[in-house]
């Protein structure tokens, strides 16, 4: 039994946190901000917040101890990322609870992504090893040999939304250190604790050298010196459309790697053929879980006609049985959204679509930033349902006559994350699997859909055609480095 199966994270000293940032150690900050219980409004901690100059002197430190990292064998540095899958594989009920205070996850989307952040720590230790191996090459010079490498990229800058703070922020950080770089982590204003400090304290206690991971809370504009600093060479992005943009444009000036992963309209095309309850109980699933607050969340229901009322009506059915309310209790199923203005853009959406014709099955209540459970029938192209992503619990049906329209509307947006299509046909589904534009198709199952070794990413608007998981990590956080060797030394003319 491996020394790591009996590790148990120490209680949390949350308190030894307030006003300060990681960066070499736990260092107190000039900025502060209150990070806040979802549910209820009230301030959890007072954060430290990183200034353009704190960025500036993270990312030289980072750079000063990358080399020595780098040069440390794999297997030294998989230990690492193993000690800290241990550690999180097992988390303690009071840091189960700040997640849920701080992210308004329910209980169970809580475990979920403790497990998921688990999953993507060991899957990154087993990256370590994979990228050092050499690849000989062939010269077309008989006296020269060629090798090439995949060598780290140096600084990597990791920029993270707050609807899988844990999660997502470890996505890019352990394969990123797996493979040997050093790491500045800005997460969201949302979830600076459990989607940042809790990262630093995490790899402390796995024993990661100092100056590898700087933690920095912040805003958009710490993002934008996290972008900027000279020494970061990569930014892995994970967020929206319109920041990603944004990002994406100054990493391009300044001609770094940068890597965005965006928002999604994903399609769930449920065919003709289809067992009518076991689709629905998949589509209420891919829209209601973590209260729709997924990029990879079912956005439209593409239904064919013929089933599409058997189909409302199971979705509406597991709709009304859903437990609404404080994630705190462990019997909620549906918690609140993150803030007031991601609540009032649902709203928005729904009473602009029903105004532009749709209906509404059942929900389209709220009452504080808990939304409940919607099913929005009846929608059409050019309704702000369709075509926008809406990012909360609210099931988008739309019902079409035969395949070619199933096909052409889910391809029907500029997203490209993820889709999915059901029917008890394998071979027509898997046809229709075949035509969708998405980065991930899923066939029989819904959209949500993750595994840390899978390559995981979209193309258009969901993304700059990057991807993570396995051998796609691997290649997004190195690049390659040739060398080459003539003998005896080649001589040139003059
Ligand atoms: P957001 O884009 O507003 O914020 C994400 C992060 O970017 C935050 O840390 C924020 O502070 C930072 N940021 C914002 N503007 C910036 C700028 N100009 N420069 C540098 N940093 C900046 O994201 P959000 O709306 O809070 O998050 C939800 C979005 O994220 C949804 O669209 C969702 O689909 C997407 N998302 C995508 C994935 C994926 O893997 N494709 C995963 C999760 C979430």
């Amino acid at each position: 039994m491996s020394p790591t199966q009996h590790a148990r994270l120490p209680a949390l000293p949350v308190k030894e946190w307030e006003g300060r940032l990681f960066s070499g150690g736990w260092v107190s900050a000039a900025r502060r901000a209150d990070t806040l219980e979802v549910f209820t409004g009230k301030p959890l901690l007072a954060v430290g917040e990183a200034s353009e100059s704190d960025v500036r002197q993270a990312a030289a430190a980072a750079a000063v101890a990358q080399p020595s990292w780098a040069a440390r064998a794999p297997e030294e540095r998989a230990e690492v990322l193993r000690r800290a899958a241990a550690l999180l594989a097992q988390p303690t009920p009071e840091l189960v609870g700040w997640f849920i205070r701080e992210s308004g996850a329910v209980q169970a989307k809580a475990e979920m992504e403790f497990g998921a952040a688990a999953g993507e720590l060991a899957a990154a230790a087993e990256l370590a090893q994979g990228a050092a191996a050499p690849a000989e090459l062939h010269s077309i010079q008989p006296d020269r040999t060629a090798t090439a490498n995949r060598v780290p990229r140096g600084v990597v800058g990791v920029i993270t939304p707050w609807n899988m703070p844990l999660m997502l922020a470890l996505r890019s950080v352990a394969p990123a250190l797996a493979v040997g770089n050093a790491v500045l982590l800005k997460p969201d204003p949302n979830t600076p604790v459990v989607g940042g400090l809790l990262l630093a304290w995490l790899f402390e206690q796995a024993g990661l050298p100092n100056g590898l991971l700087h933690v920095l809370p912040g805003g958009a504009d710490t993002g934008t010196a996290v972008v900027e600093a000279p020494e970061v060479r990569m930014v892995s992005f994970t967020g929206s459309t319109a920041a990603g943009r944004v990002v994406a444009r100054r990493a391009g000036e300044l001609l770094k790697k940068v890597a965005v992963e965006l928002g999604g309209n994903n399609a769930f095309v449920v065919l003709q053929d289809a067992d009518v309850e076991a689709a629905a109980a998949a589509g209420a699933w891919g829209s209601f879980v973590h209260s729709g607050q997924l990029c990879i969340a079912v956005g439209r229901h593409i239904v064919h006609r013929s089933i599409a009322e058997r189909y409302v009506a199971a979705l509406v059915d597991k709709a009304q049985r859903l437990i609404v309310g404080d994630p705190s209790s462990s019997t909620t199923q549906v918690g609140p959204l993150i803030n007031e203005r991601q609540l009032m853009k649902v709203r928005d959406i729904v009473a602009d679509t029903v105004t532009a014709g749709a209906h509404v099955a059942y929900g389209g209540k709220a009452e504080g930033l808990l939304h409940w459970p919607t099913v929005l029938t009846d929608v059409r192209p050019g309704m702000r349902a369709f075509d926008e992503e809406i990012f909360g619990p609210v099931a988008v049906v739309t019902v079409v006559d035969d395949t070619e329209e199933a096909v052409s509307l889910a391809n029907a947006t500029d997203y490209g994350l993820a889709a999915a299509v059901y029917g008890r046909s394998p071979e027509a589904a898997r046809t229709v699997a075949g035509r969708l534009n998405a980065g991930m198709v899923h066939i029989n199952d819904q959209t949500v859909v993750s595994e840390p070794q899978l390559p995981f990413g979209g193309t258009g608007c969901s993304g700059n055609g990057g991807r993570f998981g396995g051998r796609a990590s691997v290649e997004e956080f190195t690049e390659w480095r040739l060398t080459t060797e003539s003998t005896p030394p080649r001589r040139y003319p003059y």
